[in-house]
């Protein structure tokens, strides 16, 4: 058909691209760096204790399959936007947020694109440079144009601030501001709390619409010391738009959870933007898929499976930390030139390494090591038995 004959090619996802190649490679030794999720010691993707509960207690209800409320179930929406505001917080209190259950983190983007374009069409959006890959292409496809504020600092390894703050106080009035709420993907590089204070001050005084991306609560400092920047966005007490997601906090990617959460000035305004919202839901996809939603609400709603998950949360967080310390420590022995310290200052599952375009496709074609052109490596799939190899390609390409 002329329709189909006229389609090109698009261009191969970078990083599905690294995968495919790391899945065809013959080394028994070989070792992806280039993921996005987080692999435990033995090299695997990890089904938590909690999440097990919780579907044993599910399974035993054999609850019928019905369609949720499009908004999701009400049971996470509650409990995720306690998590995300605080319990106690005024927002809550004064039902001034609502929360709607969405498909993964990607999904909750996606909603807020959508709803933002329609109430705020001549908006432009700004991401970190660089930032997740899909952020852009997201924000385009529903609609934007997407710009990139200054982010990250080669030079330093860390955040280049004075950028940063010189571009949010040159942006128009309702420029919507997509932040990395905390372990930014792809760098690592996280703002300290000095820092966020003055961001807040500059979208505040200058009526900039903050989205703050949530994809890694509890991997970085723990769950309330990664959420707080959340908290203090939304004390300040303009628009505030969350995206959340479960993928790596309960290790449950395939189940698509996540969820949006939007923060107004009153319960009356809250109401009206949700009726909106579950308009751009119900032309998407209806509503949300049962079974990862009631998981993890079941979990943050049951004290013991609560405990069970920041548990074991804390151990995903507590082994990444030891990876970053253990990679700094043996590079410092076999490249004693060189200093890595920025690795164990940076947050979350991914670290900027440094490493050159030249020195990531020697990695890979000696060694069988796969990492991202930019450098990036997932500090999560580390392990005991992969280490020191890795440290020692490293070190022979530096
Ligand atoms: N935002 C960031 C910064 C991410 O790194 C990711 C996933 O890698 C997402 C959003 C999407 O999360 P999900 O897989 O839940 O859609």
């Amino acid at each position: 058909s002329p329709l189909f004959s006229a389609i090109t090619m698009a261009p191969r996802d970078p990083i599905l691209g690294i995968t495919e190649g790391f899945n065809a490679d013959k080394n028994p030794a070989k070792v992806n760096l280039g993921v996005g999720v987080y692999y435990d010691d033995n090299g695997k993707v990890p089904l938590l204790e909690c999440v097990k509960k919780a579907e044993a207690i599910l399974m035993e209800k054999f609850a019928p399959r019905t369609y949720l409320p499009i908004e999701g179930l009400a049971a996470y929406d509650k409990a995720v936007q306690e998590l995300v505001f605080g319990a106690d917080s005024a927002v809550v209190q004064e039902k001034r947020a609502i929360t709607a259950q969405a498909i993964g983190g990607t999904g909750a983007l996606k909603l807020g694109a959508d709803f933002l374009k329609r109430f705020a069409p001549d908006a432009q959006v700004w991401i970190s440079d660089p930032s997740w890959e899909n952020h852009r292409a997201l924000f385009e496809s529903a609609g934007f144009t997407v710009n990139n504020y200054p982010y990250y600092d080669a030079a330093t390894r860390g955040v280049n601030f004075s950028g940063m703050l010189n571009a949010l106080n040159t942006m128009p009035a309702g420029s919507i501001v997509l932040l990395h709420a905390c372990c930014h993907n792809p760098t690592g590089a996280d703002l300290s709390d000095d820092q966020w204070t003055q961001v807040i001050e500059v979208v505040t005084a200058r009526g900039l619409v903050p989205f703050l991306d949530m994809a890694y609560q509890g991997f970085g400092d723990g769950i309330e010391a990664d959420g707080k920047v959340v908290r203090r966005f939304a004390e300040a007490g303009g628009a505030l738009f969350v995206s959340n997601s479960f993928s790596k906090s309960f290790s449950l990617y395939g189940e698509r959870v996540g969820a949006l959460s939007i923060a107004a000035s009153s319960a009356e305004e809250a109401a009206r933007i949700m009726s909106q919202l579950k308009r751009v839901i119900r032309t998407n996809y209806s509503n949300p898929p049962i079974h990862g939603g009631q998981v993890v609400a079941t979990v943050l709603s049951t004290p013991e499976l609560r405990q069970l998950w920041e548990e074991e949360l804390a151990g995903m967080r507590v082994r990444i930390r030891e990876m970053r310390a253990a990679f700094v420590a043996k590079l410092k022995e076999k490249a004693p030139a060189h200093n890595f310290d920025f690795v164990t200052q940076q947050r979350g599952m991914f670290s900027y390494s440094g490493l050159t375009k030249e020195q990531v496709e020697k990695l890979r074609d000696n060694n069988s090591i796969y990492a991202v052109d930019t450098g990036r490596i997932c500090v999560a799939a580390l392990n005991q038995r992969n280490i020191d190899a890795v440290i020692d390609a490293i070190a022979a390409v530096l």
